[in-house]
């Protein structure tokens, strides 16, 4: 039957469930899912509480309950901005909590009045979704579905709304009520919106913590640990898109395969971990030196592709040599360990229609071409 302890039951355990689904995201350390967790136990405690009056003391039925309640959803803002890592304090929610606290008391004890209980506690409730909201719409980061963000920004203005107006009636009169349990249209109204809201934020946090989970492994296929530069599958992935766009704008596109010069020996006379700064360094200067746009990758050991849009292969001679002089020029003290390198470069430029094997099989001769001929230089394929 739908009246209200039966609503305040089927509550707690959405919010067990809840509790449930996030402690399986709790090994994945998420900022903000221990919040999250925290957020359901507290509402779990919040609402058994409500569900004593009557029988238990009204410090834990009135001011305790209406307090975890506001706590549980304090915690799920807070959970918002750890997963976001923000740098901000909720200062303003927390002297909220204060407010609630001192007018639940006072008017249950000092002059008793559900009416006002219920506007100090809704206009808490929708400040806090209010704030959720904003966190959500301003804080979605530019490189991910907006999805999960959208769902909880507009789950959490609806109960925003539901809230103010909750407030709004029970603070002007327009509805008297003495106490939770009353069945009327209205209390049965305002506490299924309540029911949905540990779900609906339930849903939309778990919905953001696997978008993380997904970026980690997006993360984990698409960049090269070592360097940052696009691993290989990414880079021949990101190549492939701009060549199809090349062909449509029929500008022109050049591929340069570099390969520093006598690494083993870095390697062999300074050790792997000094091999692994000069790999470090080059990655971060030839990024340094490239446009937005243009493709940088690492192909593997110490070989880095890059792909650049509107350039013709003199272009890309012209860019690499520049490229090579300046760090054949840099002072000792910016170079990794002091250590000098140099780097071979061979270039060629797309022809409509070929693949990319194609045009990266022409670089790599002309590479080849570079290191037989001396090394420290750039090569446009014959
Ligand atoms: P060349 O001028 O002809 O290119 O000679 P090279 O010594 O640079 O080329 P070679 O292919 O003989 O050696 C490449 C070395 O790069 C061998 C391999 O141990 C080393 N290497 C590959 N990946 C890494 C890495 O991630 N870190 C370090 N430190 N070394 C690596
Ligand atoms: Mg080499
Ligand atoms: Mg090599």
């Amino acid at each position: 039957m739908l009246n209200p302890l039966s609503l305040l039951l089927i509550t707690v355990l959405s919010s067990a469930m809840a509790m449930a689904v996030l402690g399986s995201l709790w090994r994945a350390t998420i900022p903000g899912v221990g919040y999250w967790i925290s957020a359901n136990a507290a509402a779990i405690v919040a609402l058994l509480a409500f569900a004593m009056q009557g029988h238990a003391s009204r410090w834990l039925t009135f001011v305790g309950a209406n307090e975890l309640l506001a706590i549980s959803l304090l915690l799920v803002v807070e959970g918002c901005v750890r997963f976001q890592k923000r740098r901000i304090r909720l200062w303003p929610a927390y002297a909220g909590l204060v407010a609630v606290f001192a007018g639940v008391a006072w008017w249950t004890f000092v002059t008793p009045d559900f009416n006002a209980r219920v506007a100090v506690v809704s206009a808490f409730h929708a400040y806090l979704y209010a704030l959720l909201a904003v966190l959500m719409l301003r804080g979605r980061p530019a490189n991910r579905p907006r999805y999960s963000y959208y769902f909880l920004a507009v789950a959490a203005l609806l109960l925003c709304a539901g809230h103010a107006s909750r407030g709004i009636m029970y603070g002007f009169g327009i509805i008297m009520q003495t106490d939770l349990m009353q069945v009327s249209p209205s209390s049965i109204l305002f506490l299924a919106l309540g029911i949905l809201a540990p779900p609906c934020l339930s849903i939309g946090v778990v919905m953001l913590a696997h978008d993380r989970l997904a970026e980690r492994l997006e993360q984990l296929a698409n960049v090269d640990d070592l360097t940052g530069a696009l691993s290989r599958r990414a880079f021949l992935a990101a190549s492939n898109t701009l060549l199809k766009a090349s062909l449509r704008t029929r500008s022109p596109v050049t591929m340069a395969i570099i390969d520093i010069d006598s690494f083993k020996a870095v390697n062999d006379t300074y050790g792997h971990a000094a091999g692994d700064q000069v790999l470090k360094h080059f990655a971060a200067f030839v990024s340094h030196n490239l446009r937005i746009g243009d493709v940088f990758g690492r192909l593997g050991g110490e070989e880095f592709g890059v792909l650049c849009p509107a350039t013709t292969a003199a272009e890309m001679v012209a860019l690499m040599d520049r490229l090579r002089v300046r760090l054949a020029s840099a002072s000792q003290s910016a170079l990794p360990l002091g250590l000098r390198y140099t780097f071979s470069v061979g270039v060629d430029q797309y022809r409509p229609d070929e693949s990319l094997d194609q045009l990266s099989a022409r670089a790599d001769g002309a590479l080849y071409a570079a290191k037989a001929s001396g090394r420290n230089r750039v090569m446009a394929a014959a």
